[in-house]
């Protein structure tokens, strides 16, 4: 079959190698939509750790096409994958804090993931997709469902008026499940004009260009931001913007040697609640139902799609100016 191998740092090839056939607890699928990710780009150029030779992608999802004996799924069968698999077993797993799992490892990231025209994964790792679904959506059902679990966290009763910093996939998504759950304003803070004009047609209230205006004389007293845009200055503003007592919400992944300017005084006096949200415990399901029940536009979120043999110069290359997401198809 037709892989995308990442075989050391910037070594990026499109090859073939053996189609996988799965184990007793395992199923392949044909690969039909993956998303590329900011991730991808930091494993490509050694700025995120990763196993090689390795096959990227975990924004995936495809049909069944061979299953173990003990696998309850039928060929033929739509699904989308969670690429994170949990060992279950560490004091992590057993609390409850999966998300943590000492023994974490991921498809795409540890072991071979979506960019390939068939994956192998572990029957734990798929859910049954209604077979109406849009098959491109399912590259977005992991982003999604990482956006679930921040949405959890934040905990909006509705009447809020959130900002969201970052205008990419993330920052798109949070944005019509802030529209769900009754926010009141829901104001996006991106530099790209296309972005912003995408977030008004989609739930945005107000856009702010933070290199034309202040945002810290915008948005004050904001009751919850959400930093989706991985970037230092980002998670500076949202700390600024948010109200006492109110919630920061972060979801984007900043470099690991940066270092904000937050004053720990602030945080005491003004009581202000910083959390972080990583990846997707318990959330991949709804992440699927809400996907098929069609009640988000995942459509203006698809930039572009492109194919495996397209992808090495996708993933060496910065995203075009407005576009939020590319998906690898199968084909
Ligand atoms: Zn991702
Ligand atoms: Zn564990």
């Amino acid at each position: 079959m037709k892989a995308v191998l990442l075989n050391a740092v910037n070594e990026l090839v499109v090859t073939e190698i053996p189609t996988p056939t799965p184990g007793p607890d395992e199923l392949v699928i044909k690969m039909l939509a993956c998303g590329i990710c900011g991730t991808d780009r930091h494993i490509l150029v050694g700025e995120h750790p990763a196993k090689m030779p390795l096959v990227l992608g975990h924004e995936f999802g495809g049909t069944v096409t061979a299953v173990g004996k003990n696998v309850d799924f039928k060929i033929g069968d739509l699904v989308s994958v969670d690429p994170n698999i949990i060992c279950g077993t560490c004091d992590h797993c057993k609390a409850g804090r999966s998300a943590h799992c000492r023994n974490l490892i991921a498809l795409g990231v540890t072991i071979n993931g979506g960019f390939a025209e068939y994956v192998l994964l572990p029957k734990s790792q798929a859910y049954l997709v209604p077979k109406a679904t849009n098959p491109l959506h399912l590259g977005l059902v992991e982003p999604l469902a990482c956006c679930i679990r921040g949405m959890d966290l934040a905990e909006l009763k509705g009447g809020e008026r959130v900002a969201v910093i970052g205008g990419g996939s993330m920052g798109m998504l949070i944005i019509q499940l802030c529209k769900l759950a009754g926010a009141s304003e829901i104001v996006l803070v991106t530099r790209q004009k296309e972005r912003r004009e995408i977030a008004e047609t989609i739930g945005a209230t107000r856009t702010i260009d933070p290199a034309a205006q202040d945002v810290r004389k915008e948005l004050v007293d904001m009751d919850v931001t959400f930093e989706a845009a991985g970037v230092i200055e980002a998670f500076n503003q949202a700390v600024a913007i948010t109200r006492s007592g109110g919630t920061v919400l972060v979801l984007g992944v900043a470099p690991s040697h940066e270092r904000a300017e937050l004053s720990v005084y602030d945080v005491v006096i003004r009581g202000l609640r910083i959390i972080g949200s990583y990846i997707n415990p318990y959330t991949q399901a709804r992440a699927v139902e809400l996907i098929a029940s069609g009640k988000l536009q995942i459509d203006p979120l698809i930039s572009k799609t492109i194919t495996l043999d397209q992808l090495p110069e996708f993933l060496r290359n910065k995203p075009g100016q407005g576009d939020i997401k590319y998906l690898v198809t199968g084909a």
